[in-house]
């Protein structure tokens, strides 16, 4: 098994600064809910070493950009280094960040990105940010209380002390809606590099009027990241796009980048297109996590290809560092389940440890592995409906080994229609490791979707039937009907796509085949009926607004939508009734 160390840069070089005055070592620790570094209200602590990364791939863009690391592969002392991405892309600027080292790491310049605040006027559903403000502030770490403005200014005072030089990303939320943001901003501009990303909801001439304007020199406002949310409510392309220009033409440098949620991808390209011509610099960026509506960010190989044509180079989907591999190969004995709803479904197969690292399922572990199972309605393949957990069935498995696994997916509640169920590792700390590349299996499903049987015999003996043979105007009767099923296939189960009821019409005067009934009821019995047995079931018959006269009762058994059981050769039960 390969043993891989990772000492890390963040914390000490890049940070994040969030609402509350929380600070964070990086996106992945936010992300992962680790607890912040320190609050900046309470004084500037940052680590001082190089530290090691407590996660398994380092994938949000801004730790990919801003950090060093060092991977230290076995016994080897010699680390192999990777380098900040924002180095590789475009060095200027960025070279002390890059020539850090373990014994020397950067102490007097940082990276920073400040979330003045997470409330935001849009909606994009693949943003935690627009579930509004309740949510944010009772779910979101470190997103309230929001420091004042007041505080602010003198959390950045003490960090403009720190530092000689300073790199500040503001970011959101919308960052422009905190009273907070134009004000640190003037004050960080002589001495650290600043850029913003925002979505341009708001008024640009204002933003324009009030920025600090454009110089030379490596500080000031330098970007302004316009992010472009095409399938948020309030967005308006042809009024974003201008403010986009207006940005450019009064002089500061705007680019666009564009979020890869599937359903807003593959317009990308023709967005670029618009900033070649227009020359403003774009940037696809790909998507991950879950939306708002539960769909999973794992691209299709469409998806994939098409974002790796249109993205750059540090942004393609391959971009992410994966320090622990964990991989599987998941083999179920089925692919197609056919059952009844209700029915608890059982399915049986293996998964192998194709990674480089073990899975333990100790509970006492922090992090134990088990196997996932995800139900989804058919054509619906990112939204599921059920989740499932179980546990491996070794406490250890290693790489290459294999343990069996037995699922049992519970269909109570569910509808008739074709399902899908999705097979795979999972982690306690809510990790799937589809969405790090794995495959896992699926089965489908068909729930009470079975036709009869071909050679099937539908038939019934109608033995008796309780009415009344002269009955009062609109009242209602409960009759006691006896029927046996002489066919051979039961009645009144979910097994089957067939809906036999028992039926009672009304018909004026002496029965003809030829009449239209007057009244169509039905008994709704629930329990399956097997050939041979007898159906004893009340059915309401309800004579409301039937006219004083004579009229025929007869009950059939019903194949609804499709036959009475008459037309397939049983005899009805006809009973006289005189309503007074
Ligand atoms: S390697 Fe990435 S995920 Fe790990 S600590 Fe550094 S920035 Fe965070
Ligand atoms: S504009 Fe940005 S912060 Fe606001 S909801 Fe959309 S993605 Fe989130």
């Amino acid at each position: 098994m390969s043993t891989k160390t990772v000492l890390c840069s963040a914390g000490i070089s890049h940070l994040l600064l969030y609402p509350n005055g929380d600070v964070y070592r990086c996106m992945a620790d936010y992300n992962a809910r680790r607890a912040p570094l320190f609050n900046a209200k309470e004084g500037w602590k940052t680590l001082e070493r190089p530290t090691e990364c407590p996660h398994d791939t380092c994938y949000a863009a801004c730790d990919l950009d801003w950090t060093k690391k060092w991977v230290f592969e076995g016994s080897d002392p010699v680390p192999q280094t990777i380098q900040p991405q924002s180095y590789t892309v475009n060095p200027t600027g960025i070279e002390a960040w890059a020539a850090q080292t373990l014994d020397r790491p950067l102490a007097n310049m940082a990276h920073i990105v400040w979330a003045p605040s997470l409330l935001c006027n849009y909606d994009c559903r693949y943003c935690g940010c627009a579930v509004g403000a309740h949510e944010i502030h009772k779910d979101f770490l470190s997103a309230a209380p929001e420091l004042s403005v007041g505080e602010w200014v003198a959390v950045w005072k003490e960090i403009l002390g720190r530092y000689d030089f300073g790199i500040v990303s503001i970011t959101g939320g919308e960052p422009l809606l905190s009273r907070a943001t134009l004000p640190v901003l003037k004050l960080l501009s002589d001495q650290f590099r600043v850029s913003i990303t925002s979505n341009l909801s708001t008024n640009v001439f204002g933003l324009v009027r009030d920025l600090p304007q454009p110089k030379g020199g490596r500080t000031g406002l330098k970007l302004i990241v316009a992010s472009l949310h095409l399938t948020a409510k309030a967005f308006d392309r042809d009024a974003f796009l201008a403010k986009v220009l207006y940005l450019k033409h009064n002089g500061i440098s705007t680019m666009i980048n564009f979020v890869g949620h599937p359903l807003q991808l593959f317009l990308a390209d023709d967005f670029k297109q618009w900033c070649k011509t227009h020359d403003v610099p774009f940037v696809l960026s790909p998507w991950y996590g879950r939306d708002n509506d539960g769909f999973e960010a794992v691209y299709t190989e469409a998806e994939r290809s098409y974002l790796d044509k249109v993205a750059p180079a540090h942004r393609k989907s391959h971009t992410q560092l994966e320090f622990r591999s964990y991989r599987y190969l998941v083999k179920t004995e089925t692919s197609r389940v056919t059952a009844a709803p209700g029915e608890l479904i059982a399915i049986k197969g293996t998964i192998q440890n194709t990674g480089t690292r073990s899975w333990s399922a100790a509970a006492d572990d922090d992090k134990p592995f088990a196997i996932g199972a995800m139900l989804y309605p058919a054509g619906e393949t990112r939204k599921w409906l059920r989740h499932f957990k179980y546990p491996l069935s070794k406490s250890e498995v290693l790489p290459q080994d294999e343990c069996d696994i037995e699922i049992e997916c519970a269909t109570e509640g569910l509808a008739r229609g074709v399902y899908m169920l999705k097979v795979g590792l999972i982690r306690e700390d809510g990790l799937w490791f589809e969405n790090k590349g794995n495959e896992p299996s699926t089965v489908d499903i068909e729930l009470g979707l079975n036709a009869f049987p071909e050679n099937a015999t539908v038939s019934c003996e109608l033995l008796d039937a309780a009415v009344p043979v002269v009955c009062e105007r609109d009242t209602i009767y409960s009759a006691r009907v006896r029927a046996r099923n002489t066919g051979s296939v039961e009645w009144f189960s979910k097994r089957y796509d067939e809906e036999i009821q028992l039926g009672c019409r009304l018909f004026q005067g002496a029965f003809e085949f030829s009449d239209v009934s007057l009244r169509d009821m039905r008994a709704y019995p629930a329990t399956p009926v097997m050939p041979g047995e007898t159906l004893e079931a009340d059915i309401t018959l309800d004579f409301s607004n039937i006219p004083s006269g004579g009229y025929s009762l007869v009950f059939d058994l019903v194949n609804e939508r499709k036959y009475w059981f008459r037309d397939k050769g049983s005899q009805p039960l006809i009973k006289p009734i005189t309503i007074l």
